[in-house]
């Protein structure tokens, strides 16, 4: 029997035509892309064009992309630099590059500093809300969590009622473009000028909605997005924190050193993985549109197969308002966990986070309302740029034994 992955969200496979982009920096690629030589300006030029592809991606001018070691990173570097910088907090002969010098919109320091509140949503990556809890244990800001409604996305109606008890004591507020879950997608505009009216930024985690549905950065007023190459069929460990010239003002480095990347992330660039990161935001840009109908129709055809042979199949989030290639499916009665080992070599995965060897239900789901026993009870597929027809038929059938597997032996005496 042949493996199937059913798991993009976790990490989508390497596109052959970024690995060959990639091959070709690791075998030529000599030099450092800082030095002033003709190897390093060689390699910095390689990068640009890379940054072009990721900025088009999301509708943003070049020069505002900021490469990470990825989301993960880029989080961080949103909400902590945010949080230390209107702290006063910058390090020693730090100097942004022109384009990102203090605008008249940047409020003067003082007003900063007033700003002691971050709003993040409650279905947030855990790389948003654990820096944010470490940022509110350290006592750098106080931490408000937005609830969201049944259908997965963020509650505006509670977002009101914070900005209004808050006001400008808010400095940025955080809410993801797509849930990585459910792939519940967020009024990201919304969102953007409510944050706007009390002079907040507002920073998206774009990590699961960037390469598979359209992104305007621009239009849609975000202020800092983070993004993931190994979501977009690139190579992992790399990513970008994207900003507005007077947001990336409001933010300090995390990682100081030689000043690399307008100063906002210090370190050697990764060359080959930043080539591949845009290599597969230039793919994902030409073949987003065609991709996301390929994937839809595969995540349809097979949720209608498991509905159509099990009972007690529902899904989890807004059907109509989602990523096309993500389904967070319960199967009541069925442990998840006990469904994914049964289901084996069919790949999809739980929510649920192992913590100090305690399985933990997903705090996506029962943020939405679900019990401990349906989020226990959830697996999440995700398909991609590779799925075919004949994999989903292999893994339905494969799914489907595996539920009524579990199911039967629960109902088997002790
Ligand atoms: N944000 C979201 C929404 C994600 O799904 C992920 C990856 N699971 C991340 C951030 C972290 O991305 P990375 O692996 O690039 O650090």
């Amino acid at each position: 029997m042949n493996e199937v992955y059913l798991d993009y969200n976790a990490s989508a496979p390497l596109d052959p035509r970024v690995a060959e982009t990639m091959l070709a920096v690791f075998s030529d690629g000599v030099g450092n892309a800082s030095s002033s030589h003709t190897f390093g300006r060689r390699l910095a030029a390689i990068v640009e064009e890379a940054r072009e592809h990721v900025a088009s991606l999301v509708g943003a001018p070049t020069n505002r992309v900021i490469f990470t070691a990825g989301a993960t990173e880029a989080n961080n570097l949103a909400l902590r630099g945010a949080a230390e910088n209107q702290l006063g907090k910058r390090s020693e002969g730090f100097e942004f590059r022109k384009t990102y010098a203090p605008t008249e919109s940047t409020p003067p320091k003082a007003a900063r500093r007033k700003r002691s509140r971050i709003l993040v949503s409650a279905v947030e990556h855990a790389s948003v809300k654990q820096t944010a809890g470490a940022l509110a244990a350290q006592g750098l800001i106080q931490l408000e969590e937005i609830p969201v409604h049944p259908s997965g996305s963020v509650n505006l109606e509670a977002l009101d009622g914070m900005l209004a008890e808050y006001g400008e004591k808010v400095l940025l507020i955080s809410v993801m473009a797509a849930n990585s879950e459910t792939g519940v997608l967020n009024p990201s505009a919304e969102i953007s000028q409510r944050a706007h009216k009390v002079g907040a930024l507002f920073h998206c985690d774009a990590t699961q909605h960037a390469g598979r549905l359209p992104f305007d950065m621009i239009g849609l007023g975000v202020d800092l997005l983070s993004l993931s190459s190994h979501k977009i069929c690139g190579p992992g460990g790399v990513g970008a924190l994207v900003g507005t010239p007077p947001a990336l003002s409001r933010l300090s480095p995390v990682i100081h050193g030689g000043g690399q990347e307008s100063g906002l992330r210090s370190g050697s660039l990764n060359v080959p993985g930043i080539v591949g990161f845009g290599e597969a935001a230039k793919i994902a840009a030409v073949e987003r549109e065609q991709e996301s109908v390929h994937v839809a129709t595969l995540r349809n055809r097979l949720v209608s197969q498991l509905e159509a042979h099990l009972a007690g199949v529902s899904l989890n989030g807004d059907a109509s308002n989602r990523l096309p290639n993500t389904a967070n499916l319960r199967f009541a009665g069925a442990d998840a966990e006990a469904v994914l080992v049964n289901m084996h070599p069919v790949a999809a995965s739980v929510g649920s986070a192992c913590s100090a060897g305690s399985i933990e239900p997903s705090t996506v789901l029962t943020a939405m309302g679900l019990s401990s026993q349906a989020a226990y009870e959830s697996v999440r597929f995700s398909l991609g740029r590779f799925t075919t027809e004949a994999e989903i038929d292999q893994a339905a059938g494969q799914i489907i034994k595996a539920v009524n597997f579990v199911r039967e032996m629960r109902e088997m005496p002790a």
